[in-house]
């Protein structure tokens, strides 16, 4: 009864989220913080009947917004939106990257790019980071690769790549393959590549309302991109799913992007906690990779990750550990709030 590609399947895990008592959830780069009050606003005035027709097809209100809130002289054309940015990422594989050569990434990132590849049959090359866990864009551009995909600032390390180094980077990568820039953390300290539209018709980045803009349970993420580039997401998206954002969500995210104040606000305040949280633990003795990301990547001499995963969520804190060779001697902590982040050091201290 099982077709032969659903027993290729890998699925990835999501950070945990146990029911077995109130924990402190440090394990999936939520933001700690509310959504602006106009999102609240609109729910509170929202027309329920509105739900009997299916919602704008290509979302152009909410595109609108999201290029007025970015700005670079940005329109409706140079935005594609899904539901989450994991969708969004799942249209783009399937769009630009072909099984002819491998898609390269780096070693260590986020655990989806190999599943995507995986499910649409994309070979891939994972390339090493450097010895300080930085991305080496320079890896990439070796042997003949279908594409590139990398996070910016990384996941899970936080290591940010500078935009001069994407830059030259562009200039040495063929043209004709896409280069996609997942800036998922990039509103927590990082520089946009969004002014590289310009000079680079390859270049594709993707986006997130759940982490800065408190949107992870409304699912809504975005690609900014030459227009070309978004036409060929619609073709891809029109072929599977017409309505990936409902009507609900379009409302509440235009709202949301009226309102980049309150966000420049809250995330201005996360990274100020992750400096302080960061430089409190390495005064206990812990080894903190440099991050402007809403997490941190961390570890401790003769510990290995497991052991310090489970004796955080012994006191009631969740944070995520990988097992893959390389990085399981680390966790990666999302920064919660001043007071949660205290009473996570006060426990590490100890450990
Ligand atoms: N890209 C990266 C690098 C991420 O860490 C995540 C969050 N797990 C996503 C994309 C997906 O985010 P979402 O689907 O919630 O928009």
């Amino acid at each position: 009864m099982l077709a032969k590609r659903f027993y290729e399947l890998s699925p990835y895990v999501p950070g945990e989220q146990p029911k077995d008592r109130e924990y402190i959830k440090l394990n999936a780069n939520e933001n700690p913080y509310p959504p602006s009050p106009e999102v609240a606003k609109v729910i509170s005035s929202f027309d329920v009947s509105s739900f009997r027709l299916y919602p704008d097809p290509d979302a152009g209100e909410l595109r609108d917004a999201i290029a007025h809130m970015i700005g670079h002289g940005l329109t409706r054309d140079n935005l594609f939106v899904g539901n989450g940015s994991d969708e969004v990422l799942s249209f783009v594989f399937f769009t630009f990257f072909d099984s002819c050569a491998p898609l390269y990434f780096p070693e260590h990132t986020y655990s989806f790019y190999p599943v995507y590849a995986g499910y649409y049959d994309i070979p891939i090359e994972r390339k090493p980071l450097r010895a300080d866990y930085s991305i080496d864009l320079d890896a990439f551009l070796a042997g003949s690769s279908t594409g590139v995909i990398f996070p910016n600032p990384n996941a899970p390390t936080g290591i940010y790549t500078p935009v001069q180094t994407i830059r030259s980077f562009l200039q040495k990568y063929p043209a004709d393959r896409a280069v996609i820039v997942d800036e998922a953390y990039i509103d927590f300290g990082g520089e946009t590549v969004v002014p590289l539209l310009t000079d680079f018709p390859n270049l594709i980045i993707v986006r997130t309302f759940s982490k800065s803009f408190c949107f992870a349970g409304a699912r809504l993420g975005f690609v900014i991109a030459n227009p070309p580039v978004i036409q060929n997401l619609f073709t891809t998206k029109n072929s599977f799913n017409h309505f990936p954002v409902d009507t609900l969500t379009q409302k509440v995210g235009t709202a949301a992007c009226g309102d980049w104040p309150y966000y420049r606000r809250i995330n201005d305040e996360i990274a100020r906690t992750r400096d302080m949280f960061a430089q409190e633990i390495t005064a206990y003795g812990w080894t903190v990779l440099p991050s402007l990301a809403n997490f941190v990547f961390t570890r401790k001499e003769g510990l290995s990750g497991k052991s310090i995963y489970e004796a955080i969520k012994k006191e009631g804190i969740l944070v995520r550990h990988f097992s893959q060779p390389g990085i399981e001697d680390f966790v990666r902590i999302s920064i919660g709030t001043p007071e949660q982040m205290k009473k996570l050091s006060g426990v590490m201290k100890g450990v």
